[in-house]
């Protein structure tokens, strides 16, 4: 599983293949940008 993330705010863009990494940078991310909603997509691997 991949997880996405993409913020609503910025370009931010990252992926991640762990749940809690993904986690932990999107938090990141809304913590230095109080304005910005960072979204989790899961990403289906072919
Ligand atoms: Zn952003």
């Amino acid at each position: 599983m991949v997880y996405q993330l993409r913020c609503d705010g910025c370009d931010f863009e990252r992926e991640h293949a762990d749940w809690a990494d993904a986690n932990r940078d999107a938090r990141d991310h809304e913590a230095e940008h109080g304005d910005h909603w960072v979204r989790i997509v899961d990403l289906q691997e072919a």
